[in-house]
């Protein structure tokens, strides 16, 4: 009979087979077919079983095992341990193990769990946990004839416990972490767990914000915490994270809240974080919240007054513009390019490119002198397809470091309507002031014959009479003149006719005229040397003559009006100062505008139009001069005005 015959070598897989082909005749258990009965059962159990067993059979310990048992033998013990004694299979624990195997072998079975063996089955020593029993294997006599070791290693399952146990560890630590940072968080912070969003950790400001109690929300499913937030879509919100994981990022997101008894809209910041366990499975939401409901409230106060600025600025139809200076781009708004006629655009020259080319230098002069004073204004002309249009841009200079202008903001207004207006009434105006010139003519004339004739006549209220009267028509024929100039001026039809001129020559001729009307004041003027000037005499004239004349009118009688006249930086300057009122601050601005006059209990009884001042300004400005004027208010004034010399060096 061979191995393979017998009943109770059959089975065990592996290790059956290796038992089965190993002669045992050669060990101490001797050959096969003399194994007592008790050694036979009790192969065939360890063979039939996938638990790991082991037998140790006879004084030597001669060694069986099973398929189960092989893997603690590790790489070093496996095969040859086979058939050979314990003690050389585990000679480095034989002092642990080996008085346990006697024992057993005087019929005392042993039982540990967890048991530690530093074995060698490797090639290194390493710590093995063992849940093992040594129980004896009786023969028909009673007498022990080995021991059978059922044995399961724990190793693995101790590392993992204890991995278990550090981990749980941590995670202990860590969520009290949590709870302790989210209670001393100085925003909202909560923790929902599960799918039901179980409201676990809530701090003070969560309980502010929500308006309710701890004992309220605390373990309560959060939309049976604060049912008045179901159907605000904050379902939605929560389930999409519960299930996807992905972070939610609220920006004022407006929320209806029961706060103390009352429904309130607040406005609410807030994250909400998917929390994950080690192996990635998401049991829980953590929410961060900030309430933002007086910053949404203080911004949309900032809106709502834009809102009506722009809406002020819609309905009186003006167009706005942010130009910048640095880089040559304007921001327009939708009212200034329609009014331009343009697409929008950033380019700069394009806006320009529709102004009309004869007035383009007014659009020039006017920035210069917005650079000095801070302000623009300019009225000009643009191209509009085949139509005409006026514009007037009104603007603020903003200036950087070294008052280097950075930026200008402005409106634009359509005037064409206004200016077409203005030109009919100065149609009128010219018109009249014409026809009203030639009567005036004749009357002037028959006047001052009259006045000639009764110079000598002894009716001494007649020749009075007719003085006053020649006073008071040369008055009208001035203000009349006034009026032409001005209609003739707005539109365009005043001419300068430049020729050589001395201005001192100018001045003094100009000052006799006046002295033949004016005994009230004492006109001062010093020659001095000739002042060549490149303008219009008549013109000149009319300015320097309305300097004087307003320097009598605004001034006391008996006072006195010195007129000069010097070389500055290769301009002629002439000034004329008084002694009179003066001009308050406020007004000095203004002056020059047309129609402008000081309303106060002094100017009242003067009569005027307020548009000397504007003719002259006109009549320098196209002199390429300046006027200005200084003046302290209760002291006196001092008007100036400047023209380029002809032979400027
Ligand atoms: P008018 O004298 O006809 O009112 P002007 O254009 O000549 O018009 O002057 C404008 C305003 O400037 C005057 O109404 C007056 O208030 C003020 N003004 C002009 N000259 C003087 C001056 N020498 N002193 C004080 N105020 C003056």
């Amino acid at each position: 009979m061979t191995n393979e015959d017998y009943h109770f070598l059959k089975n065990g897989g592996e290790m059956g087979e290796l038992i089965r082909s190993i002669d045992w005749s050669k060990t101490p258990i001797g050959p096969v077919d003399k194994w007592p009965q008790s050694l036979r059962i009790a192969t065939s159990i360890m063979l039939s079983t996938p638990f790991p067993m082991y037998i140790a059979w006879g004084d030597d310990y001669i060694q069986l095992y099973n398929n189960g048992y092989r893997p603690i033998l590790g790489s070093s013990k496996h095969p040859q341990a086979m058939g050979i004694s314990t003690r050389e299979t585990f000679s480095e624990i034989w002092n642990i193990i080996g008085s346990m195997f006697d024992g057993v072998m005087n019929g005392t079975a042993v039982g540990f769990p967890n048991f530690m063996l530093p074995l060698d089955r490797n090639g290194y020593i390493e710590e093995c946990f063992f849940d093992f029993s040594y129980s004896p294997i009786y023969n028909d006599d009673e007498t022990v004839g080995g021991v059978l070791v059922t044995v399961i290693e724990t190793t693995e399952n101790l590392k993992n416990t204890e991995k278990l146990k550090e981990s749980n560890a941590a995670l202990k630590s860590s969520e009290a972490n949590l709870r302790n940072l989210i209670s001393h968080a100085p925003v909202a912070m909560a923790l929902f767990r599960g799918p039901e969003y179980v409201i676990e950790i809530v701090n003070q400001k969560v309980l502010e914000l929500w308006g309710k109690t701890y004992e309220q929300v605390i373990n309560k499913p959060v939309f049976e915490g604060l049912p008045e937030v179901i159907g605000q879509g904050i379902d939605v919100l929560l389930e999409n994270v519960f299930s996807t994981g992905e972070r939610f990022i609220a920006n004022e997101l407006p929320v209806n809240l029961l706060r103390n008894g009352e429904l309130q809209l607040v406005y609410l910041n807030f994250v909400y974080e998917a929390l994950k366990d080690s192996d990635g499975k998401i049991y829980g939401i953590a929410a961060v919240a900030i309430e933002v409901t007086e910053q949404v409230a203080a911004r949309r106060k900032v809106e709502e007054v834009e809102e009506r600025a722009r809406l002020a600025i819609e309905a009186a139809k003006i167009g706005t513009f942010e130009y910048n200076l640095l880089d040559d781009t304007v921001v327009t708004s939708l009212r200034f390019d329609e009014i331009m006629g343009i697409d929008n655009t950033s380019d700069h020259n394009q806006y320009l490119a529709a102004i009309h080319p004869e007035d383009l230098l007014i659009r020039g002069k006017a920035f210069e002198k917005a650079y000095d004073t801070g302000r623009l204004f300019y009225e000009v002309r643009v191209k509009k397809g085949d139509e005409i249009r006026w514009v007037q841009a009104e603007g603020r200079v903003y200036y950087e470091n070294e008052n280097k202008p950075s930026r200008i903001l402005g409106t634009l207004l359509d005037i064409t309507e206004q200016k077409s207006d203005e030109m009919r009434k100065n149609d009128f105006i010219g018109m009249v002031s014409h026809e009203l010139k030639t009567p005036l003519t004749s009357l002037t004339a028959i006047i001052q014959l009259a006045n000639v004739k009764l110079k000598i006549s002894d009716d001494s209220f007649l020749s009075g009479a007719m003085e006053k009267a020649n006073t008071q028509v040369k008055k009208m024929t001035a203000m009349i003149n006034g009026f032409l100039n001005i209609s003739r001026l707005e539109s365009s039809k005043i001419q300068i006719d430049r020729q050589e001129i001395n201005l001192e020559d100018l001045l003094e001729e100009t000052i006799s005229e006046i002295e033949l009307t004016v005994t009230s004041h004492q006109i001062h003027f010093e020659r001095c040397k000739p002042i060549m000037v490149s303008a219009d005499h008549d013109k000149i004239s009319s300015v320097i003559s309305n300097l004087i004349s307003n320097a009598v009118k605004y001034s006391p009688k008996g006072k006195d009006i010195e007129v000069k006249c010097i070389v500055v930086d290769n301009n002629a300057q002439v000034s004329v100062r008084d002694e009179g009122m003066g001009i308050k601050a406020t007004h000095i601005d203004k002056l020059f505008e047309r129609y402008y006059r000081v309303e106060s209990d002094h100017t009242r009884n003067i009569s005027g139009f307020g548009i000397g001042l504007y003719l002259s300004a006109e009549i320098i400005q196209r002199h390429d001069g300046k006027i200005w004027v200084e003046s302290e208010t209760g002291i006196g004034s001092t008007f100036y005005f400047s023209l380029p010399l002809t032979h400027a060096s």
